[in-house]
């Protein structure tokens, strides 16, 4: 009889564990508690390590046919001097590939598709594990950042707590871009993508206190923040338009002991939700899946391919959120700029981490 499994969470991750699952024979079901998938959405980077897990799924050439491929990257100055080049030639030379920028509506469609009506159980929200666990060999929590799943494993120590910093996101209509730019201010930054279709996607984010929301004047907050930058930030600033704007404080999870308990595993953001800085939590949630399955398929039992995905997993993924608070605080300097500049250079010379 096949092994089974419940994914809490039909997100990236949760879809992505879904797929790979049942190429290994499995059989699985996936309870999302959102009744659709989002229709519009930012776009995500796809980096190189991302795409091989997606081709181990079956879909890494549509995300190479969808996505928008990242040609070139730069770190400006609020008056848009360059602190530094991404070369992304050496990028590829070093991994294959480049790395590809798509949505996430985009990437979540290709993956719904993959898994199949039958395994998804839509608008079904997971409360408490234990009939999921009796159930089934094993539970995938999978069900993001502020993951119930790990707090009541783990407790409420494990809640998702606030990073310091928020985020408005977008993306505008008819303003295609081949360049991504991330202008640095003293604490602030603002950056411009491509996305799919034309459009340009953009992110902005400060340091500042939690919940700090005024609906209906994020544009004007965001035009008076980031005043008197030059393009593409002006330009992206007088396209936007207010019900467009996303804005979300950027939490992240405390650190887990482990990635498995009994016969539960975490991934994606329940496991390691990272600060946004190094644009790798997606990816990091792709290789999540691919690497639980792969373990499980390769172990002589349940429990020791668990064992083995928690051994795999856990330090890297650790590691890349120590690494993404330390590109965060970079980005918070306000002083010392030149030093800050500095830094900002070193780093993308030596390349974006593994
Ligand atoms: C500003 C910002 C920019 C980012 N940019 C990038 C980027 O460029 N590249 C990148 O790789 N990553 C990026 N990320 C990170 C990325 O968005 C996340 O790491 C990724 O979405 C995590 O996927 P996930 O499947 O673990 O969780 P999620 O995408 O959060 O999915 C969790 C799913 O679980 C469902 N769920 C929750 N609770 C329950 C329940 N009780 N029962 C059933 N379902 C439930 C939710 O509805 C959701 O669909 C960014 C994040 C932020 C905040």
């Amino acid at each position: 009889m096949a092994d089974t499994a419940a994914v809490v969470g039909g997100g990236i991750g949760g879809l992505a564990t879904a797929i790979a699952l049942h190429r290994y024979g499995w059989r699985v079901v996936v309870y999302e508690r959102d009744a659709e998938v989002p229709a519009t959405g930012t776009a995500l980077g796809m980096w190189p390590a991302a795409l091989r897990a997606l081709d181990a799924l079956g879909v890494g050439d549509d995300v190479r046919r969808l996505g928008r491929r990242q040609r070139v990257g730069e770190f400006r100055r609020p008056d848009g001097t360059r602190i530094a080049a991404i070369d992304t030639v050496k990028l590829e030379r070093r991994t294959g590939d480049p790395v590809y920028l798509l949505s996430r509506p985009a990437l979540l469609n290709l993956l719904r598709r993959a898994v199949g009506d039958a395994a998804l159980h839509l608008g079904t929200a997971v409360r408490g594990l234990r009939p999921l666990r009796e159930k089934f060999d094993v539970v995938v929590a999978a069900d993001g950042v502020f993951s119930q799943a790990r707090e009541e494993v783990f407790g409420p120590d494990y809640r998702a707590r606030y990073a310091g910093n928020t985020a408005w996101r977008g993306f505008v209509e008819d303003l295609p871009t081949e360049t991504f730019t991330e202008t640095w201010g003293d604490g602030a930054k603002f950056g411009v993508t491509p996305q799919e279709g034309g459009r340009t996607n953009w992110y902005a984010s400060i340091p500042a206190p939690e919940g700090g929301f005024t609906p209906g004047a994020e544009l004007a907050n965001l035009r008076r923040l980031f005043d008197g930058w030059a393009d593409p930030v002006r330009t992206v600033l007088d396209a936007i338009s207010e019900p467009q704007i996303l804005r979300h404080d950027v939490y992240v999870t405390p650190r887990l002991p482990t990635f498995v308990r009994h016969n539960v595993a975490f991934i994606g953001d329940a496991a390691h939700a990272m600060r946004p800085d190094l644009g790798r939590g997606a990816c990091e949630a792709l290789i999540d899946a691919i690497t639980l399955a792969t373990c499980l398929r390769d172990a002589s039992a349940i429990p020791h391919g668990l064992h083995a995905y928690d051994r795999q997993r856990r330090r890297p993924t650790q590691r890349l959120a120590g690494m993404s608070g330390v590109a965060a605080g970079l980005s918070r300097i306000r002083h010392a700029l030149w030093l800050r500049d500095a830094l900002l250079r070193a780093s993308v010379l030596a390349g974006p981490p593994g």
